[in-house]
């Protein structure tokens, strides 16, 4: 008696696109049935390491196709794991594959015709079937002994059923009902074709009609000798293991002898992220065990920084009844670590110094990691510095970038520290006052710019000896640093020390507690103010961090500098000694606040200045003042709590 069952709404969708589509590269169904089946005998052999009581458990671990001319069928069978009642429910009703979610969505931003090329680039998995069948039959025997075997049938429809059904030994065989234009696929030759090209190292072997040769070379590419296999079939590799667009940025084929004996094959994608259509759903790397598939995510082989790489490990000397606590097991494992993880530094080290085109694309999309190294994982430290590179003020444009050694090895006279100013990008730093005394002096600034490079500086705090300063603290004192330049621009002379005096308080008064005092700068040239720290300022990355974490995070409350060299502070002191009460007086101080919170890229939001701009640009241009409402201009507040 068969039961039916609803699918879930998403796959009637999903169906409904699949079984309507002319999709050109529709032969792709055959390469996800038959991933799905070489699954199912991974899963099965990891059972028969440890579990004694299993159906059939000498059957060959196999996939067999089989065309049925005369009832136009064709079927997949495997010796896998198997499906029960339940199974087939679970598994063939209900999506789980995180890739057909984001095909579905994909699917419904646009017309479903014109989506349906890239159906091969989703890897939908079972429910591709549907392309080619107007009916599918799934009839399975699971891997726990005297389980009862039914069979699943679809038309592709709303609802399919399951009913008791006949199948001797442990597995499934899933029967394809080809559509009329679909019976190319019934001929062995365009089965072979499409297995060699799609499916070639599948581990299991894949028997196409009577032959009883395997027709998938069944090759684990990583074990063959580096010099036998091409750039293609590596690619090829890293394709079907991702199935990533891009070509992979580098690869790293290895072999050890001693003290551990493995194979490693690991690819630094392409791709910066994995993307949701990637089958890869977790970080990790395959892992192996005498070529039988032990996990599929093995997070263990490498640090959390680099798990970035992808690839396979299949390590000889893990014990294959895989008690994973075992004593054994584990100091494998943590030597498997060491010498992957030295590897990959070793490369990457390698190509940053020789291959630096090529490393700065790795760089492009994976700083972020490898920038938490250096917090993360501390011990590795000396090995990350090496793989970090900054655009600093020497750069002609953001893509002209410098290791650590480049800063040092061409350091200015007398430079102790490494500095550098923290920001937003390239260009909003490179016109920071903070710069200005630099410059004057010619020395090297480097530029920390991505949001987690606040994160970085947790582990780095100086490099070879020398520490790193933010060019943002007070007491930096460059006097005896590098060669004074002569000024290009041109500034008067110090405004008379009482005359500073009284527009310092006035600054003073206007922003209280926003500030945590008001000073003369000795550094400032070209710029009117900047902000600065000092060391009860520590906590000044913590914003970075928290608004980089969306986390609340208060202003931090920094000293103001003001230039008493530059004009405007000239004109401003001109106009309160006239009268001090002059509402414009009081705009220009908020303004020139909250223009250098806005040069740190820290102005909580700037559009709101834009009313006092307005203003002032009205008084610049003739209004007189006392007709002006700068009341209506609000200001950045003060912080509510002091910083701590
Ligand atoms: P995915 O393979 O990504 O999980 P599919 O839609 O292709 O998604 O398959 C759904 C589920 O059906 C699989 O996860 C698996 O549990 C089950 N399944 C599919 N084919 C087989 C098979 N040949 N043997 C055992 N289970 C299978």
């Amino acid at each position: 008696m068969a039961e039916t069952f609803t699918f879930q709404a998403e796959i009637q969708q999903l169906l409904d696109i699949l079984v309507h589509s002319l999709y050109t590269e529709r032969e792709i169904f055959l390469r996800e049935v038959v991933s799905n089946a070489s699954d199912a005998l991974n899963r099965v052999q990891f059972e028969l390491l440890t579990n004694r009581d299993i159906q059939d458990s000498d059957a060959e671990l196999a996939i067999e196709i089989k065309a049925d001319e005369e009832a136009g069928t064709l079927t997949i069978s495997d010796s896998g794991i198997g499906m029960t009642h339940d199974d087939l429910v679970n598994n063939l009703g209900i999506i789980a594959r995180s890739g057909a979610k984001a095909f579905i969505e994909a699917m419904k931003e646009r017309n479903a015709g014109a989506a349906t090329d890239v159906i091969g680039q989703f890897g939908v998995g079972f429910y591709s079937a549907f392309m080619v069948a107007d009916k599918v039959r799934v009839v399975s025997r699971s891997y726990k002994p005297d389980e009862p075997v039914f069979a699943w049938e679809s038309d592709g429809g709303a609802t399919y059923s399951i009913e008791p059904a006949e199948r001797e030994t442990r597995g499934t065989d899933i029967t394809l009902y080809l559509k009329e234009d679909a019976k190319e696929f019934l001929s062995d030759w365009k089965l072979k074709d499409i297995i060699r090209r799609h499916s070639d190292y599948i581990a299991f072997p894949i028997y196409v009609g009577e032959d009883e040769e395997a027709t998938n070379k069944q090759t684990a590419i990583w074990r063959q000798d580096p010099k036998e296999v091409t750039d293609e079939q590596y690619t090829d590799f890293y394709k079907m293991l991702t199935l990533d667009f891009e070509e992979p940025l580098h690869r790293i084929h290895m072999r050890a002898d001693v003290p551990l004996q493995f194979y490693a094959l690991l690819f630094i994608p392409g791709s910066g992220e994995p993307s949701v259509l990637s089958p890869r759903k977790q970080p990790g790397l395959k892992l192996y065990a005498r070529k039988v598939l032990i996990q599929e995510y093995s997070k263990d082989l490498l640090p959390e920084y680099l798990q970035f790489v992808q690839g396979v490990v299949d390590s000889e000397d893990l014990p294959l009844n895989v008690n994973r606590e075992s004593v054994q097991a584990t100091k494998v494992m943590a030597n498997l670590k060491k010498t992957v993880t030295g590897k990959v530094l070793s490369e990457l080290k390698r190509l940053a110094q020789k291959d630096k085109e090529t490393y700065l694309k790795i760089f492009e999309r994976f700083a972020r990691y490898i920038k938490q190294g250096v917090v993360v994982s501390p011990m590795d430290r000396t090995d990350i510095e090496p793989l970090l590179f900054f655009t600093s003020n020497r750069s002609a444009d953001e893509n002209d970038l410098i290791s650590l050694d480049d800063y040092v090895g061409r350091m200015a006279a007398n430079q102790e520290d490494i500095y550098y100013i923290l920001g937003e990008d390239f260009y909003n730093v490179a016109r920071s006052p903070h710069l200005d005394s630099f410059r004057q002096r010619g020395i090297e600034v480097l530029y920390f710019t991505d949001p987690v490079d606040p994160v970085m500086l947790m582990g780095l705090s100086d490099y070879k000896g020398h520490h790193l300063r933010n060019v943002d603290e007070a007491d930096i004192d460059l006097s005896s640093v590098g060669e004074a330049q002569p000024d290009e621009t041109p500034s008067r002379e110090n405004l008379a020390e009482d005359i500073f005096e009284s527009l310092r308080s006035r600054f003073a008064d206007v922003l209280g507690a926003r500030v945590r005092d008001v000073r003369s700068s000795k550094s400032l040239t070209g710029s009117p103010a900047r902000l600065v720290s000092d060391e009860h300022s520590a906590s000044r990355n913590m914003f970075r961090l928290n608004r980089l974490l969306d986390k609340e995070h208060e202003l931090p409350v920094k000293i103001l500098e003001i230039n008493p060299r530059h004009p405007l502070m000239h004109n401003l002191s001109g106009l309160l000694a006239t009268n001090a009460d002059n509402p414009l007086v009081n705009a220009v101080v908020e303004q020139v606040f909250e223009t250098a919170l806005l040069q740190d890229g820290i102005h909580p939001d700037p559009s709101s200045m834009a009313a006092r701009l307005t203003l002032l640009m009205e008084a610049a241009t003739g209004s007189p003042a006392s007709d002006l409402n700068f009341e209506a201009a609000p200001p950045v507040p003060a912080p509510e709590t002091d910083e701590a």
